[in-house]
């Protein structure tokens, strides 16, 4: 089972805006990881570190629905 879904991740990510140019950035899946492209650098580290935050929540979340499974 895969931990985290980068395609989800991809999504909510593209559904942001540039608070600075207003522009939506374009996210592609390379394996297990997201090639960003975006307007600008404030926009590009504001949009790694919600990648890292959904990861981590994402992986999170699954951990535990699989621990869950376990102690049944
Ligand atoms: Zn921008």
């Amino acid at each position: 089972m895969k931990i985290v879904n980068m395609n989800e991740i991809k999504y909510s990510l593209e559904r942001m805006r540039c608070p600075k140019c207003s522009e939506h950035p374009t996210i592609s899946v390379v394996g297990d990881s997201l090639k960003i492209s975006c307007c600008c650098e404030t926009f590009k580290e504001l949009l790694n570190k919600t990648a890292e935050t959904e990861i981590s929540k994402q992986t999170r979340q699954n951990i535990e629905k699989q621990l869950k499974n376990i102690f049944k």
